[in-house]
């Protein structure tokens, strides 16, 4: 398992809810949560570690021994309240980062690994985290979110990851998108 980095196809991929947990997708879980503190991250989504399914992992202290590790199965975003600007970067998005327009305050449903249902209200960073990693959740990035103006500021950024994507493509270290397809619908039929 590893992080994948734009503009890899499948994080333009909208998840579908996961229906069941085993002991493999636990697996799956610490494995993300371990790639996210090794790149030092605040929060995972599953398409980011090329999985279609509808999970992200967060800790707002970005480290193992600190903070709480919280895991949302299928969350739903709700009660936008406010308006607040900030920094954001995002791990399959290295080195770059850009102001993005966010509601400050909203409330989340979702599961945890046990089942449980979650609801919060939440703001400041933990609002801001959620948020983005739903949207990841839905084949949203965080450049997506950012004014024309900023999104101008980065262009020269995008144009090299997708450079580089190309050319590990080319070399036969990223499959073409038929396959990608192909073994994203294998893991939906496992867990959705
Ligand atoms: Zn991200």
């Amino acid at each position: 398992m590893e992080i994948i980095t734009y503009p890899h196809p499948t994080l333009r991929y909208k998840s579908k809810p996961i229906k069941r947990v085993d002991a493999e997708l636990l697996a799956i879980v610490r494995e993300m949560f371990d790639l996210m503190y090794e790149a030092n991250g605040v929060g995972l989504a599953a398409n980011q570690v090329d999985l279609p399914i509808r999970l992200f992992v967060a800790n707002l202290e970005a480290d193992p021994d600190k903070g709480d590790e919280m895991v949302f199965i299928n969350p739903i975003v709700s009660n936008p309240k406010g308006s607040e600007g900030d920094e954001e970067g995002c791990l399959s998005l290295p080195t770059l980062y850009g102001n993005v327009m966010r509601p400050k305050r909203v409330r989340v449903n979702a599961y945890n690994l046990k089942g449980e249902e979650i609801r919060i209200d939440i703001d400041g960073l933990f609002s801001r985290v959620i948020q983005h990693e739903t949207d990841h959740l839905d084949g949203v990035l965080f450049i997506d979110r950012m004014s024309e103006t900023a999104k101008v500021e980065v262009e020269d950024e995008l144009d090299v990851f997708v450079t580089d994507f190309n050319s590990r493509r080319e070399t036969g270290g990223i499959p073409a998108d038929e396959a990608i397809v192909g073994r994203l619908k294998e893991w939906e039929d496992k867990y959705c």
